[in-house]
């Protein structure tokens, strides 16, 4: 995936762990690829809730004498990557507030696409609102009091939100996962042997956006939580109820999640990312053919799909790229010069595996091409004789109203260069191959409309009901 894409954000939850500032510590840092703006944490006691956030990785955030000031048995925590650029500590989650109901903290992933609407409403209403962040929305619902007296509160403003939601709730005594009826994030139930502080339960319980999060911490999965559940976690154990009932949800996963976003050791709706992705690679060998001497990956999100495009093709499979850990992700850096440079200093081509080879490169993705035209010509310089560039997925199209900011439609590269002969030609390389839609949906194991492919196809599961202008409010 190339730099100008803005990513998602990662939610980390638990319950009855004696250290549980330090066990979401671990697991926001296992997390750390879904957001690496801010983080933040929140602990609760049973009485009192503390909370620690800042701007930057989850280890520049916290120290080890700030995860002692966080006591508690309950934590949930945050990484987050704004898609504005407005970079507000005040919109670092989790957000925390003290309404009627008492005290309450909220950690969001996705994007809402009635959230403007809504704000207008409830500020009509007399509501103020602290961030510019979608998400503070569900805070006002909440707090409404025609809303607040309410039994099934919760369950009755989600129903009133739409779009893409992953949301984590903690209270000074429980803990709270939600996932919208579409199921666009991820979201899972984890159950850790750690001894409890509340000996009734003796066991704690994980929700994450990721498995790898779970598995960080030692915790083991239970289950997704599904689209359109509420799962609520207290001294009463672990409970369950639908806020839109499963026949009447129709799940709408993000595939991106599995292209791109999650790490392959997850598992993600029901799939692990690497063996997904290897799928989608041999797929592509199978769609878009290539006649080279030598298949390998833009690393480190193509490794997974280069290995399947070289098993099924019979091409060997290499090294071409060193990708250096040591410099951040491209996309963080804020402008185009910043970020070009950093594709020099990030991958460096293995001259002994490329010169006098026609060589596949496999990407996950495609978005603007800037960043492989840089990478062409390295591998060009590196003695490549021929380059053949193939993509697993179909040629991204169309804007997310979902939680993930691409850039202006205008600027990708299908759209911006025509078409795929147009894109090959601005890269200046021999052949390009994109993966088509319904060989997208053969490497998935649920049937193929449950999830979203909206970037691709233009058909988009929940209809936007607000002007989503990216600049209005904030997504993550
Ligand atoms: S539009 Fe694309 S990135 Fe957005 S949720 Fe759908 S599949 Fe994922």
């Amino acid at each position: 995936m190339e730099s100008s894409v803005g990513h998602n954000c990662g939610l980390f939850g638990i319950y009855n762990v004696p250290d549980a500032s330090a066990k979401t510590f671990l697991g926001l840092f296992a997390l750390q690829h879904r957001g690496q703006e801010s983080a933040g944490i929140v602990t609760s006691d049973g009485k009192k809730v503390r909370s620690k956030k800042g701007m930057g990785l989850v280890t520049e955030v916290f120290q080890k004498a700030d995860l002692e000031e966080l006591p508690g048995h309950i934590a949930i925590g945050h990484v987050r990557y704004s898609t504005t650029g407005s970079s507000r500590v005040v919109n670092i989650q989790p957000l925390v507030v003290d309404y009627s109901q008492g005290l309450m903290a909220v950690a969001h992933n996705g994007n809402l696409v009635n959230a403007r609407t809504l704000r207008d409403e409830y500020e009509a209403f007399g509501s103020i609102f602290q961030t510019s962040t979608d998400s503070e929305v569900i805070v006002h619902l909440m707090a409404y009091p025609e809303h607040a007296g309410r039994k099934d509160c919760l369950g009755h403003c989600l129903r009133l939100i739409k779009g893409a939601y992953s949301f984590l709730f903690m209270t000074r005594d429980s803990l709270i996962g939600a996932r919208d009826p579409q199921g666009f994030r991820p979201l899972v139930l984890g159950r850790i042997t750690t001894p409890g502080q509340l000996g009734s339960i003796g066991e704690g319980y994980v929700l994450a956006s990721e498995t790898c999060a779970l598995d960080q911490v030692g915790a083991r999965l239970v289950r997704e939580v599904e689209p359109g559940e509420i799962v609520t976690i207290n001294s009463e154990g672990v409970h369950s109820e639908y806020f839109v009932p499963p026949k009447e949800s129709k799940p709408a996963h993000c595939i991106f999640e599995h292209v791109y976003f999650s790490r392959p050791d997850s598992m993600v709706f029901g799939d692990n990312v690497h063996a997904v992705r290897i799928r989608l690679g041999a797929q592509l060998a199978i769609e878009q053919p290539a006649a080279a001497d030598v298949v390998f990956s833009v690393p480190d999100s193509g490794n997974s799909a280069a290995l399947g495009f070289a098993r099924q093709s019979g091409i060997p499979l290499d090294y071409g790229f060193i990708r250096n850990h040591y410099v951040g992700r491209s996309f963080i850096k804020p402008n185009q010069l910043e970020r070009e440079t950093v594709v020099d200093m990030k991958i460096n081509p293995v001259r002994s595996v490329i010169e006098g080879k026609r060589v596949v490169v496999v990407e996950d993705s495609l978005v603007r091409g800037t960043t492989f035209r840089k990478q062409a010509k390295i591998l060009r310089q590196a003695g490549a004789r021929e380059v053949h560039l193939r993509i697993s997925c179909p040629p991204i199209r169309h804007g997310c109203f979902y939680g993930i900011d691409f850039p202006d439609p205008a600027n990708l590269a299908v759209n911006a260069y025509k078409d795929v002969e147009g894109v090959r030609d601005f890269l200046g390389i021999d052949s390009l191959g994109y993966l088509s839609v319904e060989g997208l949906k053969k490497a998935v194991s649920k049937p193929g409309d449950a999830y979203c492919t909206a970037c691709w196809t233009g058909k988009y599961p929940v209809a936007p009901t607000d002007h989503m202008d990216k600049f209005g409010m904030e997504k993550c």
